[in-house]
């Protein structure tokens, strides 16, 4: 499976660092806690989720018998308490309909290829989707929407190369309304380098929707590319800033040993995390299960 094999080079960097802890039964002691919390941020989860982790096996477990599979159960364990409390998948409640998502990120993280996934799997529970190309900035953009949109038999509202995204997000949801949609994923820029640009052009979205409909955008999801490691991290923090942000989805979980960036993000944050992504296709847009993937990284 996709996922394990990517969490599992997490996973084997763990091992990797947690090397001087195994063989045999021994007390816990603080040279073993040391060698988890190093390993531990060595495995992309950063200094305070690795410091709060080896706080409670501490805790718990000081001057105790454990052997390498007993530290590691325990460890995922309480990446498991980190991360139950942020999985929260994306659910279409709006009502009146359509539910107003909004996709923001930086390029190249998936941000595209992630909104075909999340489209698909609303099909996949019967919802009615449409599209909005927000990114006008990028031809390239509006094309790959469209041919996931073609793909997916979906429709999809776009504007010109270079026009007014507001204007083509305010037809998007005029006509998702008309036809009865039930959600409508908005695809925006992502040109972190001229952040003044991107706030305006965000915060004049949500003027535009705001008008149609005050609840709207409902969710505004950050994607991010979990291979940026602990970057990732300083990209929530500037997407928080430029747009508001509701919840995550991490990308590109299948290709990386850096799937610890999620406990960081999960830890420092406590934003709802909707799906991870472990794969180019339309179907590798997975939920996020906090159990299955501490078990994966420890
Ligand atoms: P955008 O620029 O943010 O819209 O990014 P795209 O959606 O175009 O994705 C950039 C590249 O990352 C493409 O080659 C995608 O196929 C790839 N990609 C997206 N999500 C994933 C994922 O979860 N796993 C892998 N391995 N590749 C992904």
């Amino acid at each position: 499976d996709r996922l394990l094999g990517g969490f599992r080079k997490t996973s084997d960097k763990f091992s990797e660092n947690l090397s001087g802890v195994s063989g045999g039964t021994s007390k816990l002691d603080d040279a073993t806690l040391d060698d988890v919390e190093d390993a531990l941020i060595l495995s992309d989860l950063g200094p305070t989720a690795a410091a709060r982790i080896r706080a409670r096996l501490s805790e718990q477990r000081f001057g105790r018998d454990i052997d390498e599979q007993g530290l590691r159960e325990a460890v995922a364990e309480e990446i498991a308490a980190i991360l139950r409390p942020v999985a929260k998948p994306l659910e279409v409640t709006a009502f009146p309909r359509p539910q107003v998502v909004l996709v923001i990120g930086v390029n190249g993280s998936g941000k595209t290829t992630t909104i075909a996934k999340l489209a698909h799997l609303f099909q996949e529970d019967d919802y009615s989707v449409m599209l909005a190309a927000g990114d006008t900035f990028r031809a390239a953009a509006i094309g790959q929407l469209s041919v996931w949109a073609d793909r997916l038999s979906i429709p999809i509202v776009k504007g010109a190369e270079g026009g007014d995204p507001a204007s083509v997000v305010f037809d998007a949801v005029r006509k998702a309304t008309e036809i009865g949609s039930d959600a409508l994923i908005v695809d925006t820029a992502g040109r972190l380098q001229n952040k003044t640009e991107l706030m305006d052009e965000l915060a004049k979205i949500r003027r535009v929707l705001g008008r149609i409909n005050p609840e709207a955008p409902h969710d505004v999801v950050l994607v991010l590319d979990a291979t940026n490691g602990q970057n990732a991290l300083s990209q929530i923090e500037t997407f928080k800033e430029v747009a508001g942000v509701t919840g995550l989805i991490m990308t590109k979980l299948d290709g990386t040993a850096r799937g610890g960036v999620l406990v960081a993000a999960a830890e420092k944050y406590g934003l709802p995390i909707h799906a991870i992504g472990v794969g180019e296709t339309i179907d590798d847009l997975r939920p996020f299960d906090p159990d299955l993937v501490a078990r994966v990284i420890a």
